[in-house]
């Protein structure tokens, strides 16, 4: 069965202006793009064109999400804020989440994007998908969004499955570097939404993501950090999955896998320090493709997140789509032969220390 393809041109239109005026106000350094900005995503969609797997794919055209549909994780006063400033000229949705006119829109199609990826996959015409959209949306919470994140796209998601699909246990596996706090709190009371989320230990949100948050009411033991060392690489990686993730999915059996899917943990990635390869990312999605079919029929649904090299993210997600649709294409990431020489890329004493740590929070998830 096919794998479904979420990709719209206004994606790319998500003005988040210029770094030097956000990041750094003052003349301390030359003006250039915003780290989150449109070309990770569309180069990622170019070698998907280019490598002849977009013909292996299922387009699926992206609708906006409604106001109503956003208000089911967002408060009305944060949707009419980031709607006004968007028909005048753009604004800020908190610190570094910067947005120009016409970005409500086009968050409204980012989450409306995840909502077509997720019918597709649950009303059974393709088996599993992927939605590239942007902005992304782990980090966005209830009150605003924050890191380059406007709407939490997979949480309206999921809220939207469970009242059009009466969706039951869903469970995120979150491999963007940064911690998907947007998402934790979102689920964080509720059982029926395990949330797992692999990143940097404390890297961003600040203090945020750590082995002590698990959950609270009846959402204790369904949440589940996995806080790694910086450096961490393909070994600490795959060890996480063996160890925590595949085993917390095998007992929570979950109806579908949702996986917001960022490539800034990536052996280059300028906003972050970790070495996962793109063979890394394709062994974490063959396990979760595994583990998908042993548990929910193989529904998987992949929201696209971070990821800011551009030249390495486009090699990072054809190998996942590679995966997801079973077809390998003619093109080899250039930079394998480099990274496999490089020193720690193999699972390290430290980062299994607290892999050993985090497996034993499995045994809480029911
Ligand atoms: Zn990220």
């Amino acid at each position: 069965m096919a794998t479904g393809f979420v990709w719209h041109e206004l994606y790319m239109w998500h003005n988040t202006w210029n770094w030097a005026q956000v990041f750094a106000p003052g003349l301390t350094i030359q003006p250039g793009e915003h780290a989150e900005n449109p070309e990770t995503k569309r180069r990622f969609r170019n070698l998907v064109e280019v490598s002849g797997l977009i013909d292996h794919l299922t387009p699926l055209k992206p609708r906006y999400a409604t106001e109503d549909e956003l208000a089911r994780f967002h408060d009305r006063e944060y949707i009419w804020k980031i709607k006004k400033l968007s028909a005048e000229n753009g604004g800020d949705a908190s610190s570094l989440t910067p947005f120009g006119r016409g970005s409500y829109e086009i968050g409204q199609l980012s989450a409306g994007g995840a909502m077509t990826a997720f019918d597709a996959v649950l009303e059974g015409k393709v088996k599993n998908a992927y939605a590239l959209i942007r902005p992304p949306g782990h980090h966005a919470i209830r009150e605003y969004g924050m890191g380059f994140c406007l709407f939490a796209n997979a949480v309206i998601a999921i809220l939207h499955a469970k009242e059009a699909h009466k969706l039951g246990r869903v469970a995120t596996v979150d491999w963007d570097v940064h911690h998907g706090n947007g998402t934790q709190a979102a689920f964080y009371d509720r059982g029926d939404v395990l949330t797992i989320s692999l990143h940097q230990d404390n890297l961003f949100p600040a203090n945020s993501g750590g082995l002590a948050e698990t959950g609270e009411g009846k959402g204790k033991g369904f949440n589940l950090n996995i806080p790694l060392p910086p450096g961490s690489g393909d070994g600490a990686y795959l060890a996480a999955f063996e160890q925590i993730v595949i085993p917390a999915l095998q007992r929570y059996k979950p109806e579908l896998i949702v996986v917001p899917s960022g490539f800034d943990g990536s052996g280059v990635d300028p906003l972050g320090r970790m070495m996962i390869t793109s063979e890394g990312y394709r062994a974490m999605t063959r396990m979760l493709l595994k583990v998908a079919d042993e548990l929910c029929g193989g529904r998987m649904v992949m929201t696209h997140e971070g990821g800011y090299s551009q030249t390495y993210v486009p090699y990072c997600g054809l190998a996942v789509l590679e995966e997801m649709t079973g077809i390998k294409t003619h093109v080899d990431d250039p930079w394998a032969p480099l990274m496999a020489n490089w020193g720690g890329m193999g699972l390290q004493p430290h980062q299994q220390a607290v892999i050993s740590e985090a497996a034993n929070l499995v045994q809480s998830i029911t």
